[in-house]
């Protein structure tokens, strides 16, 4: 037997099949929950080539994975990213193929991406308000982001959902603002917990910490909401309300703790193998693919070997020192 007649499993028992594959670490923005503000990226001869990563997804692919999302860093900088995305578009096999992204550069990129395969996007939106969208994301222009986000809903996109990451004090009394906005472009939100993932100063990620159940409540007064059994095969929770198609999710990794229901993992753009966002468990395909190029057997029995080292659980504490140095743009959020 082959192992790509056998889904991917951990000792846990979960099946894994949703790749999130991070195109790049480098980004156009400067998210103060994501970056510090003076960041070191990888050199190009550190990170997989666009041949590799088209060769690792298509391992996963033939091991049973029905989902991957593109992310970085900010996928869109990538040169030639839409190269890859027709490529991994016509993977046999693969039910979704969806891209998270800060949302700048949509305005020029939504209908390419459509054409050339994507089928979801995610677009990151913390604020309304011009000052403080640049105050968190240290460069962004929030018009040309709303620009974006308008000309992914004319691209035709099923599914657009916001992501918003809410913090204490810089913009948890925006949450309804957000919402309303979501309801009016029709378009799906999630609120997220802050994740101590690399080293920052410029806020204290435990001071700012906002639970999703504060949001919940703060959003079930104007709106009721009723919890859904909906899953986008992410870790999302949602909520409906009775007058609108906007679903409300909540991504609570202090709060409400989703490792139980894991289905996937990451590749970082250096070609690590990430099995869990909050362990630093890994395997280092990239040392795969440069010396077996084109081996899809070394690959895929290197991934599958690879599913033994996925952790039952991350322990994040906003009140240590994170235990985990990478930033997200590393990372693959
Ligand atoms: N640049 C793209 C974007 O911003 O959508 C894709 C990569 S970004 C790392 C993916 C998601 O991770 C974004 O929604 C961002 O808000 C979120 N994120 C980044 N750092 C985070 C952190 N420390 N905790 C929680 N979410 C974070
Ligand atoms: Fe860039 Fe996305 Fe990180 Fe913001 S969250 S700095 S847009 S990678």
């Amino acid at each position: 037997m082959t192992s790509s007649t056998l889904p991917l499993q951990d000792r846990f028992g979960r099946k894994v099949d949703y790749l999130r594959l991070s195109v790049t670490d480098r980004c156009d923005f400067r998210c103060v929950y994501c970056m510090a503000e003076d960041m070191q990226f990888l050199p190009r001869s550190e990170i997989l080539s666009l041949e590799q990563l088209y060769e690792i997804a298509r391992a996963f692919v033939a091991l049973g994975v029905k989902k991957i999302r593109l992310t970085g860093g900010e996928p869109l900088v990538r040169n030639n990213i839409l190269q890859l995305v027709e490529n991994i578009a016509r993977l046999d096999g693969l039910e979704q193929l969806h891209l998270t992204t800060n949302g700048a550069r949509l305005d020029r990129f939504a209908k390419p991406l459509r054409a050339a395969g994507v089928t979801g996007i995610n677009i990151s939106l913390d604020s309304l308000q011009p000052a403080r969208f640049r105050e968190l994301t240290r460069v962004g222009d929030l018009g040309k982001v709303i620009g974006g986000i308008d000309a992914a809903r004319d691209a035709g996109f099923k599914r657009l959902k916001l992501n918003a990451v809410v913090m204490k004090g810089r913009n948890d009394d925006e949450v309804l603002d957000l919402v309303d906005f979501a309801r009016e472009r029709q378009v799906d939100i999630s609120f997220i917990e802050e994740m101590p993932l690399g080293q920052i100063d410029e806020h204290s990620r435990a001071l700012s910490f906002c639970s999703s159940d504060e949001l919940r409540q703060q959003i079930g007064q104007h709106y009721p909401l009723t919890a859904s059994d909906e899953s986008t095969g992410g870790p999302s929770r949602y909520y409906r309300m009775a007058d609108s198609d906007t679903r409300i999710g909540f991504i609570s990794p202090h709060s409400h703790n989703f490792c139980h229901l894991c289905n996937r993992v990451r590749l970082t753009v250096e070609g690590r193998l990430l099995l869990c966002l909050g362990n630093e468990h890994s395997a280092d395909l990239k040392e795969i693919v440069d010396r077996f190029p084109g081996n899809q057997e070394k690959l895929q029995q290197a991934i599958v070997a690879a599913m033994d080292l996925k952790p039952e659980r991350h322990h994040f504490d906003l009140n240590d020192a994170p235990q985990i140095v990478r930033f997200m743009n590393m990372t693959g959020g």
